[in-house]
């Protein structure tokens, strides 16, 4: 690449350029991995609410099944406990002799005091012509008809009590026995609803009686809770009474409502719980990304920063070797012209005359080799120096004087001219000369490995329309065809090493002086690049003055 400037305008574009298509692609992917994140939690809460509300509705049902074994082991005690009753009052029935109702009637009494749910105490004739000899209340409704007790009892033994059910849905039920071996039957009517009372609050299901037979006794009345519309699951505890005399079936119904079925507060919290896990990862998965993409800018940066380095320390290079270059003629001529002015001393008679020459030369190459370091100096020298009518051959002249040598190790002929007179231009000098200087730099690269006759260019100054231009000419292989469209793009290079930014940046210099660049390739082969600058006219007064 050719000596450049301290300062690269080209390097930052590209590489800021992909820093910042990397930083705008952040938000989006931000954007993307929280909906993602969103879904995910959403479809995690279902799931939990799902999982939630099938163990809520288990553990119901487990609830209900204890409260069903429960009242069933009181309700079958409950049920034994008739049979008793029945075995006490036929102990009074079989007193030998006519039916002591009387006793019958007080023992009946002291029972339906301790049980209210025993609603009738009957003794009923069941031989040819069945008929209720006593009764706690002979006209009630419930009462079932003697011959019903007859023929239930037809078969079965004296001393074993069985169930007579009531009418279906009325609540209640009979149980019914024989006397002894008199055609005797002992009848108990059972208030069914007050047999299967729970403790108040242990049970809050729907509780039903069913016979043998299949008469609902207590028909369940499904309990509050179910929703019009709403088909919720229904729990359900069955089981005959453990009774040998009652075998009745004890039945839990449980219509479970919307609140009773999901448990809306559980899920909440769960979900809560998700949300919380589901913004912390997405929190710890954005921060690594943003660390991930923090990591890559600044990995970016270092390249940038190494590349900046690496331009320096080129144009570093080839300042230090312009610069050996340069003062190697004047420093060899002053030692040399030192050592013979030190014979001229020596010698005898002194030849004040020489020696003063010698020393006078040494001034002037000295003067030389400072003149180089200064003009080395402005070529590198930061900041905005100032446009000053300048001659376009003297800015030539001084970039040849710097490249001369560089050129000549290269083997390369370097040939100036023609130059135009009067072709002043209103430039910074040191910045036109540096994109000139690129121009020489490249032109010299393309030749140097080719034949001697072609290792040539011609650099020379003209007019055109009101600019002044300088072209630049070799015989190189010229300009790659692809290249030639996009001559001045940064980074665009076709040499092992190059990087690219020599035409980018000389094309920035002349333009910020108001000129223009272009490059092609000569008819007869070889390149041709062009530096055109607008034409400064001297002030009229001046002129005039001049005149
Ligand atoms: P670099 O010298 O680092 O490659 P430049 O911007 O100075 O970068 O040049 C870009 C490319 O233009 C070079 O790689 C080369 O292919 C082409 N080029 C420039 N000057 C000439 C020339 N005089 N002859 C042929 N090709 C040239």
């Amino acid at each position: 690449m050719p000596c450049s400037a301290v300062h690269h305008p080209g390097a930052g574009g590209p590489l800021t350029e992909t820093a910042n298509r990397d930083m705008a692609v952040e938000p989006t992917q931000g954007g993307r991995s929280a909906w993602r994140w969103l879904a995910g939690w959403a479809v995690a809460s279902l799931i939990a609410a799902g999982l939630a509300t099938y163990a809520h509705v288990q553990a119901l049902d487990g609830q209900m099944q204890a409260v069903g074994q429960t009242l069933h082991r009181v309700i079958s005690q409950r049920a034994d406990q008739h049979d008793a009753l029945l075995t006490s009052i036929g102990a009074v029935v079989r007193v030998p002799g006519p039916l002591r109702s009387d006793l019958v009637a007080v023992l009946a009494e002291s029972v339906q005091r301790f049980y209210p749910r025993v609603r009738t105490i009957a003794v009923v004739e069941i031989g040819a012509e069945p008929k209720v000899l006593f009764s706690t209340h002979p006209d009630d409704a419930i009462n079932p008809p003697a011959g019903a007790v007859a023929a239930r009892l037809a078969t079965e033994p004296p001393g074993r009590s069985v169930v007579l059910p009531g009418a279906a849905g009325s609540g209640f039920y009979h149980v019914v026995k024989r006397a002894g071996s008199e055609p005797l039957a002992l009848l108990l009517t059972v208030d069914a609803a007050r047999l299967i009372e729970a403790e108040p609050g242990m049970v809050t299901a729907a509780v039903g009686l069913t016979a043998e037979d299949g008469t609902a006794i207590v028909a369940p009345i499904p309990a509050g809770g179910a929703v019009a519309g709403w088909r919720g699951p229904v729990l359900d505890f069955q089981k005959v009474l453990g009774s040998q005399s009652q075998p009745l079936t004890l039945s839990l119904t449980r219509n479970l409502g919307l609140a009773e079925t999901v448990p809306f507060s559980t899920i909440a919290a769960i979900a809560a719980a998700l949300g919380l896990v589901a913004w912390l990862g997405h929190r710890v998965v954005t921060e690594r990304r943003k660390a991930e993409a923090a990591r890559r800018h600044a990995s970016l940066s270092a390249d940038e920063a190494r590349f900046a380095q690496a331009t320096r320390v080129n144009a570093m290079g080839e300042l230090a070797s312009g610069i050996a270059h340069e003062l190697a003629q004047p420093i060899a001529a002053i030692l040399s012209q030192s050592q013979a002015g030190a014979r001229l001393v020596r010698s005898e008679p002194l030849d004040r005359q020489a020696v003063i020459q010698a020393l006078e030369a040494n001034a002037r190459l000295a003067k030389r080799a400072g003149a180089i370091l200064d003009r080395l100096r402005d070529y590198v020298r930061p900041g905005a120096p100032e446009r000053q009518p300048t001659n376009a051959g003297e800015l030539v002249g001084h970039v040849v004087a710097l490249i001369r040598g560089d050129v000549a190790g290269r083997g390369v002929h370097l040939s100036v001219g023609p130059l135009a007179a009067d072709a002043s231009v209103l430039v910074e000098p040191i910045a036109v000369e540096q994109a000139l200087h690129n121009l020489v730099r490249n032109a010299a690269e393309a030749v140097e490995a080719l034949a001697p006759e072609r290792r040539r260019i011609d650099i020379s100054t003209g007019f055109d329309g009101g600019m002044v231009e300088i072209v630049v000419e070799d015989r190189g292989p010229g300009l790659a065809p692809e290249l030639l469209a996009r001559l001045f793009e940064p980074f665009r290079s076709t040499k092992p090493n190059g990087m690219g930014l020599g035409l980018a940046l000389s094309q920035r210099l002349v333009e910020a002086n108001g000129g223009r660049i272009a490059g092609g390739n000569r008819p007869d082969g070889g390149a041709r690049f062009t530096i055109a600058l607008p034409l400064h006219r001297a002030e009229p007064q001046r002129r005039e003055a001049a005149e």
